[in-house]
């Protein structure tokens, strides 16, 4: 992990080690979220490469319809931070955000937003509304998509397919 001795001139676009490794940490608090039988979704906010906050779905478990693992993640970055704007953080969550969450994060002026698979049904980046593409809301949120996708995909995949097959909820 240590310092790079030759400071790159070209400093703004991320390796893809240092997408990957958040991913992992979402990827580990969207598994968490099977505990409590909530979809398998995660969400890990960075501020100068360092993890300020990390959350998974909780809407089963706390009966709360907004407690989606970005809204939860944001809302911890923003206290560690002490502001609400999180225009200098990542977030990366492993699945596509919905509406709620994607305007949140414009309301936060989120930064850059990584995420891991598609959402084909209620995504609101790519999938439908384009909401984080500064053409309707007023702040363009710079996207990264496809990391962690097959892993993130396959957790929904064997969640759903668990569901189906009768066990509780
Ligand atoms: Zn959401």
């Amino acid at each position: 992990m240590g310092s790079n001795p030759t400071p790159s001139a070209m400093s703004v676009d991320a390796d893809a080690e240092d997408l990957h490794d958040p991913m992992l940490l979402a990827l580990a608090e969207a598994r968490a979220a099977l505990e409590h039988h909530d979809v398998p979704v995660g969400a890990v906010v960075l501020h100068e490469g360092r993890v300020i906050a990390s959350r998974h779905n909780e809407r089963e478990v706390t009966h709360d319809p907004s407690a989606h693992a970005e809204i939860l993640a944001m809302r911890d970055a923003a206290a560690v931070l002490g502001q609400w704007r999180l225009d200098d953080c990542t977030l990366y969550v492993t699945l596509e955000p919905c509406a709620m969450c994607a305007g949140a994060a414009v309301n936060a002026r989120l930064g850059r937003l990584v995420y891991g698979a598609d959402d084909p049904k209620a995504g609101a980046v790519t999938s439908h509304f384009g909401l984080l593409d500064g053409a309707v809301l007023n702040h363009r949120v710079e996207v990264i998509r496809g990391i962690g996708a097959d892993e993130a995909a396959e957790l929904l995949r064997s969640f759903f397919r668990e569901r189906r097959s009768g066990n509780p909820r």
